[in-house]
């Protein structure tokens, strides 16, 4: 056996140094001032109930030893279980996933669904690793938080990186640790394993489907709507479907590898062929910052966090953006964008489709009944509509933005509880 070695710390540059945990704060702050008496509570929700980081030894396929950093992070847990996904990717830390355990129990409360907030986050690049090292790092995390995991605990889901497969590994490990199957302590299982139609697609379908609700609310035709898109995986891919099938044109699409920006739009269908081909999106560099001028009526972000600064969310043209990716906009560029009269769909209620079929997983998961596709989809486009409505018309009464009616919705819900739980002892 080859001698230990700490994993490398794969280099990543945000376009910010804001961190998504001061995003977070800022975004409790400004909603604060509506809260009236339930405000007493606030600080709740600035500090995670529960964190737990733990190493991950891994004997790679060349017989050395490597360590991974992992985390789980439950921030709030007054309304249910924990629900969150598990990231793979090397910028992942411990402030990262605080933050978007956060945003998870806004999420879930926002959508009114009895679960709190988690997360969880290993720092590696997978594309590094074997399928075997994957599957052993999968499985050794996955022991490691199995003591604040389960069914009725808190359930991870997939997040970047991390797919079906990933899923189908934690709910064995997990089974084989508790003693018998259980199906419900991941959801984005394969559909065979107690996974849900319609759960793969069900993100991306959520950002089209509160895209389509806000459009219509500023008169703005899908049918040829120009749209620019930022992250061509889960999320994105699937949003960038349904838009095409709306009939609106992909006029930029960028992600880690490349930019791709075309006036005639793209087909979404042969991008996503040659995608699944390994061969990428094509185009200028990632890194190409003309994609933040493209002329384009909807911008959907649905890769990584931090990524509309201030400077960008000047530049942008979209008279929509929509946010399919966690805390993608930092606080300063929400206030140009306000400045702008540019309206923003908050990721909160934008990407909450993947969340809310996760729901409907863990439901038929413990009543071992399972839905049609179609009854699927049609129950999330019900309960999206119906969120989407009470946030707008609670910021149309008060003057403020979706994001921050939102924040307050979820907000109230999830302090109410706390209040008439109390406080133990
Ligand atoms: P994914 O790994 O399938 O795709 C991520 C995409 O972002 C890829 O196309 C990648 O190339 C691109 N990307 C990464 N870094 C980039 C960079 N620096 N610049 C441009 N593009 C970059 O992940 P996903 O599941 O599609 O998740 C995307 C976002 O959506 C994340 O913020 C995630 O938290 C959020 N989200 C995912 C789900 C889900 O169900 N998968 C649910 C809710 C929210």
């Amino acid at each position: 056996m080859k001698a230990e070695k700490s994993s490398p710390r794969l280099s990543y540059t945000a376009p910010s140094t804001e961190s998504p945990w001061s995003t977070y704060l800022t975004q409790i702050d400004r909603v604060t001032p509506y809260l009236g008496r339930l405000g007493r509570w606030v600080e709740t929700l600035k500090h995670p109930k529960r964190a737990l980081i733990v190493d991950i030894p891994i004997e790679m396929d060349d017989g050395s030893v490597r360590h991974f950093e992992g985390f789980r992070v439950q921030h709030n847990l007054s309304r249910g279980p924990g629900k969150g996904g598990l990231r793979f990717h090397p910028s992942v830390t411990l402030e990262e996933t605080m933050a978007l355990a956060a945003w998870m129990t806004i999420k879930t409360a926002a959508m009114d669904l009895p679960f709190g907030g988690a997360k969880g986050g290993v720092r590696v690049d997978p594309r590094t690793l074997s399928r075997h090292e994957l599957e052993k790092l999968t499985r050794r995390y996955t022991s490691e938080i199995a003591i604040i995991i389960g069914p009725k605990r808190d359930i991870p889901a997939p997040d970047v990186n991390t797919n079906a497969q990933v899923m189908a590994w934690m709910m064995d490990t997990y089974s084989m640790h508790v003693g018998f199957t259980s199906t419900g302590v991941v959801t984005g299982k394969p559909v065979h394993l107690g996974g849900s139609l319609g759960r793969v697609k069900a993100t991306g379908r959520g950002v089209y489907v509160t895209g389509r609700e806000a459009a219509q609310r500023l008169g703005l035709e899908l049918e040829g709507a120009r749209v620019a898109l930022q992250g061509f995986g889960n999320v994105g891919s699937a949003a960038a479907e349904l838009f095409a099938v709306a009939g609106s044109k992909i006029v930029a699409v960028q992600d880690q590898w490349g930019t791709l920006i075309t006036g005639k739009g793209v087909d979404v269908e042969d991008l996503l062929a040659r995608h699944r081909a390994g061969h990428g999106i094509g185009g200028s560099p990632a890194d190409d910052d003309a994609f933040w001028d493209v002329p384009c009526d909807i911008l959907i972000l649905a890769a990584l966090e931090s990524q509309l600064t201030a400077e960008r969310a000047q530049r942008i043209k979209a008279k929509l953006v929509l946010e399919g990716a966690n805390g993608p906009t930092l606080a300063a560029a929400d206030d140009v964008l306000a400045d702008r009269g540019i309206l923003v769909v908050p990721d909160i209620l934008c990407n909450a489709g993947g969340v809310t079929v996760s729901y409907f997983e863990w439901v038929q998961d413990f009543s071992n009944f399972f839905w049609k596709e179609s009854e699927i989809n049609a129950r999330l486009d019900t309960l999206l509509v119906e969120a989407l409505r009470k946030v707008w018309l609670y910021g149309e009464r008060n003057s403020i933005s979706l994001r921050t009616a939102a924040f307050v919705v979820a907000c109230e819900r999830i302090l109410t509880a706390r209040q008439e739980r109390g406080l133990y002892p």
